[in-house]
């Protein structure tokens, strides 16, 4: 039998280039698509040199063309920091609702299966905790993170029409915060922020009181639940998360003791519509996949120091956003 191919959008991003690793670890021809608007071409430059992979400089809110066959579609190309989608909130919308639909579409022309990265913002601020996949959210669809979460949440109500309508066999993974290497040092989200900071000799800056809560994913334990997903036959939403949580006050403490930064503390306003509370429910996931998480965030926070620690001195001070934190909101020019 030929070789299994499968595309992923986004693929020069934080997840989209683990999950290019992982498929190639797994034998598969994988095709990479990404637009590098937030993606980062280091991420994947050790693949170019293998024949397995191959990689389009394409936007998937336009038209795409892959040719050949392709047995699966991943569907990761999106900003995915509450700072990106305030820099650039039309395109965030556009390869939420128009990417996914050309991916529905090639995955009807190909015959391959689909799979959507959502995420745990369809449950907005929740009113619910923990936050299982029957919850239907709270989420304010004009408020500066809207044009991220109704983007997930009309690419489920998407996906689940295709596989309604058309038959396509489908999968939505429903994912919480998540870290790692090769997060972008400057993406404005709360670890690479913190590590940023400690590492710069800067005090971290925590936004209101501290008291909203998280729950922090290593990579690898959600690229494993990904895979395990994927290859399952459950077509409904699946949450994949790790549901040890903390408060954004104690992650602070946490990251200036890994670090053993001299820093402290400092208070910045709470952004719009920041939820107050996040945890996984994770019971379908360990029901349907046999998965749960393996990695604890002591050992995940000491990989991913490590990480930010090799990388050039000059990426510390690379501030993209500088005008945009802490979430700010005001007109900005975009192509669209
Ligand atoms: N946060 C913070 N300081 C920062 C960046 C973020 O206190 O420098 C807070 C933010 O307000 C939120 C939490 O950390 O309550 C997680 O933010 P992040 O942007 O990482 O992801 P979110 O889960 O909000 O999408």
């Amino acid at each position: 039998m030929a070789t299994s191919r499968v595309l992923i959008t986004g693929a020069a991003g934080f997840l989209g280039s683990h999950l290019c690793d992982r498929f190639i670890e797994e034998g598969f021809r994988v095709v990479g698509m990404d637009n590098l608007i937030t993606g980062d071409l280091k991420n994947i430059e050790h693949l170019f040199k293998l024949p397995e992979f191959e990689f389009y400089n394409a936007d998937v809110s336009q038209f795409i063309h892959v040719p050949g066959e392709l047995d699966y579609i991943l569907h990761f190309a999106s900003p995915a920091s509450p700072i990106d989608y305030l820099k650039i909130p039309i395109q965030t919308l556009k390869v939420g609702s128009l990417g996914i639909h050309n991916c529905l579409g090639l995955g009807m022309a190909k015959g391959a299966r689909v799979l959507i990265a959502s995420t745990s913002e369809v449950y907005g601020d929740p009113q619910v905790h923990p936050q299982n996949e029957d919850y239907r959210g709270s989420v304010n669809p004009v408020g500066p993170r809207g044009v991220y979460d109704e983007a997930k949440r009309f690419q489920e109500a998407m996906t689940m029409a295709y596989h309604t309508y058309h038959g396509l066999e489908t999968r939505i993974v429903r994912i919480f915060n998540t870290y790692g290497p090769r997060m972008r040092l400057n993406d404005g989200r709360v670890l690479p922020a913190f590590i940023g900071q400690a590492l710069r000799g800067e005090d971290l800056t925590v936004f209101g009181d501290g008291s909203q809560t998280r729950s922090f994913c290593y990579v690898d334990d959600l690229i494993e639940g990904i895979y395990r997903l994927l290859m399952s036959d459950y077509a409904h939403p699946v949450n994949v998360g790790n549901p040890d949580e903390i408060s954004i006050g104690d992650f602070a403490e946490e990251i200036i003791k890994l670090t053993g930064t001299d820093q402290k503390v400092i208070y910045k306003p709470l952004p719009q519509d920041d939820p107050t509370q996040r945890q996984p429910d994770i019971s379908r996931a360990q029901e349907i996949l046999g998965w749960k998480p393996q990695v604890t965030r002591q050992e995940g926070l000491k990989r991913t120091y490590a990480y930010f620690q090799s990388l050039p001195q000059e990426d510390l001070y690379k501030k993209e956003h500088k005008d945009f934190a802490p979430y700010v909101r005001k007109p900005q020019k975009e192509n669209h």
